[in-house]
Parts: structure tokens; C-alpha cells; sequence
């Protein structure tokens, strides 16, 4: 099986129907990168920036973060990198950034995390707006904001970009060629302003480890609950389509992040409620793909939607057999 998907690597991930799926990697660090030739993957749909500041014994200073970002942007080519701005805080804590009053946390999953901090702490994302303006001169850049909760942190947060942004002009910095903003979904509150935030988009990604924590009130990294709710319910599909058609009315492009889209069951079912955009592990790329090129997109889709109307008692044990039948 594995020289099966070494061979399928450079086959684009399209339906037996016609439609193509980007079918993208998440990442963290340079050497994670590899896996784009490795994979035969699209891009790279999520660069947890985060992670350069977890493995440094220090803040890394602009100047690092930059290169960083370059190499990155550099061995990804011609294919697209979306960088993620700082998710720490919470359960990622930084040994060298403090809180003003040594805050202790009950529910540091639910805190001052994320955007929530990078908003405060402006000086920490002023600096990575600046890395990444700078490491992406001359091309395009991608970038999100992770735990956007409501539409005015995405306002925030982008006019702290375009303002780094003026201030590189005003200095005549060459500048990226185009920026492409988007937020992430992983809190549940945002998929009922989607009216007012989705006009504000170049794209939105969804997140399902976080939001499936935060939609079943289950802690993701609790040893008890972790497997305990199906990403295959009917809560969570219903909720992700209402997204899917959402994110389709209003144009705005729309992919999965979290480990969801990486098990190809889960997969097959975003593909059924109109996702196009899957950025995964890496070792699931094979898998995926396989999948994709085995299935036509019209007719599951037509059943993940009847199966949403009246569901079946397995969401799960129907979509298995679905793909038995269909020879997915
Ligand atoms: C998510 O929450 O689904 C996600 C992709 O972000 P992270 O796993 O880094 O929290
Ligand atoms: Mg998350």
C-alpha cells in the first residue's frame, strides 16, 4: 500500500466525478516541510507559528521568526503556506512570557489564548506581522487568526497587519504582492455571525479539534472524553454544514484544519457536506487521496444530506456503509 500512494504522489486529488480537492498539510517547523515533496501535497493549510516559540528556550526575535517564514515560504515554491499568528497561552505556555499578575487558570483551553492574547500583548504581533510582511515580499501571503470568537477580533487583528503593512510602505519596503486574511472556526459562537464576519474574508479554515471540544463541552486532551464523541455525530456534521453552506452563498472559501479531515471515513463525510479544502497530517495525504480518486462527489453528497435530514442511529456505521457500497 505504501508504494501504492508513493506512486499516487504526484496524481492530483480529484473525484471520479470531476472535482478537485486540495488536499494540504499541516505544519510547524522547517523541517516539517519536507513533507510537501514527500506527500505530493497541495500547500500547506496550516503553519502553527506557534510552535518555533515553544522549542526556544527564549522569545524568538523578529529577525528569526522572518527566516523562518522565508525558508518555509522558499521550499513551499510555487504552492500556498497559511500561517497561523500565535495560538499560545493556555495549555501551550511560554516559560518566558508572564502574566501581568501571575493569573492561574482553572480552564486555560477557554483563556487568555490565542488572539485574545496576541490582541493585548500587541507588541508580540506586531512583531510577527512584520516577519511575515517581510518574508513574504514579492509573493503572496497567506495569513489567519486562530480562536476568533467574534467579527471585531478579526477587524483588530487584520488592521494591526495593515498597519505594520503602511508602516513598510512608508519606508518603501518591498512589500508581499497580495495578503489573503482569513479566520479560524473553533469556537461556536462564530458560526452564528457568519453573516457579519464572512464579508470580511479572503477565506475561513475550521478547526475541529478545538471546536469539538468546545461544541461538546469535553476537554480534547482528557484521557476519558478524547475518543469519547464521534466527529462523525450528527451534531457536528449539522453544525459543519450549516458552515459548508454558509461559507458557499457568501463565496468565501472554506477548508478543514483539525484532525478530522486526516481519517478518511471523516473525510469522505466533509467532502459530502461540500468542503473542498483539507489540510491534514501528513502520513494521512496517501490515505486521503486514495479515497478521493475512488469516489464521485455528486451522488455522496446527495446522501450525507439525506442522512442529515433523518439520521440514521449511526451516523458513523452509515457512512462505512456507504462507502462499502459505493466502492470508496
Ligand atoms: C484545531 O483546533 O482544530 C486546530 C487545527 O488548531 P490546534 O489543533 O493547533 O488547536
Ligand atoms: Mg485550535
Amino acid at each position: 500500500r505504501r508504494a501504492k500512494f508513493a506512486e499516487m504522489r504526484d496524481a492530483p486529488a480529484i473525484t471520479k466525478d470531476g472535482v478537485r480537492i486540495e488536499l494540504m498539510v499541516n505544519a510547524g517547523l522547517r523541517d516539517d516541510v519536507g513533507a510537501l515533496d514527500v506527500t505530493g501535497a497541495d500547500g500547506i493549510g496550516l503553519f502553527r507559528t506557534e510552535f518555533q516559540f515553544l522549542v526556544s528556550a527564549t522569545m524568538p526575535q523578529r529577525e528569526r521568526q522572518q527566516r523562518l517564514y522565508r525558508d518555509v515560504m522558499d521550499a513551499a515554491g510555487d504552492r500556498p503556506v497559511i500561517f497561523r499568528t500565535l495560538d499560545i497561552g493556555g495549555d501551550k505556555a511560554l516559560p518566558y512570557l508572564h502574566h501581568d499578575d501571575d493569573m492561574v487558570e482553572e480552564n486555560p483551553a477557554m483563556g487568555w489564548r490565542a488572539v485574545r492574547l496576541s490582541l493585548e500583548r500587541d507588541g508580540l504581533m506586531k512583531a510577527q506581522a512584520r516577519a511575515l510582511l517581510e518574508a513574504a515580499a514579492g509573493r503572496t501571503l497567506h495569513v489567519m487568526f486562530p480562536m476568533i470568537s467574534e467579527p471585531w477580533e478579526f477587524d483588530v487583528a487584520r488592521a494591526l497587519f495593515e498597519h505594520q503593512r503602511q508602516w513598510l510602505i512608508e519606508r518603501r519596503k518591498m512589500l508581499p504582492s497580495s495578503i489573503r486574511y482569513g479566520a479560524m472556526l473553533e469556537v461556536p459562537a462564530l458560526a452564528e455571525v457568519l453573516d457579519i464576519l464572512l464579508p470580511k474574508l479572503d477565506f475561513l479554515s475550521i478547526g475541529t479539534n478545538d471546536l469539538t471540544q468546545f461544541l461538546f463541552a469535553a476537554d480534547r486532551a482528557h484521557p476519558k472524553l478524547a475518543e469519547r464523541y464521534d466527529w462523525l455525530s450528527v451534531a457536528i456534521l449539522r453544525f459543519l454544514n450549516r458552515i459548508a453552506r454558509a461559507c458557499e452563498a457568501a463565496a468565501v472559501p472554506v477548508g478543514v484544519c483539525g484532525e478530522m479531515g486526516g481519517r478518511t471515513l471523516e473525510a469522505m463525510a466533509l467532502i459530502g457536506l461540500g468542503i473542498r479544502r483539507l489540510s491534514i497530517t501528513p502520513a494521512s495525504v496517501g490515505p486521503v487521496k486514495a479515497m478521493i480518486r475512488s469516489l464521485e462527489a455528486v451522488p455522496l453528497s446527495t446522501a450525507v444530506q439525506t442522512m442529515l435530514v433523518s439520521p440514521p442511529e449511526s451516523m458513523r456505521k452509515a457512512l462505512i456503509a456507504y462507502a462499502q457500497q459505493a466502492s470508496v
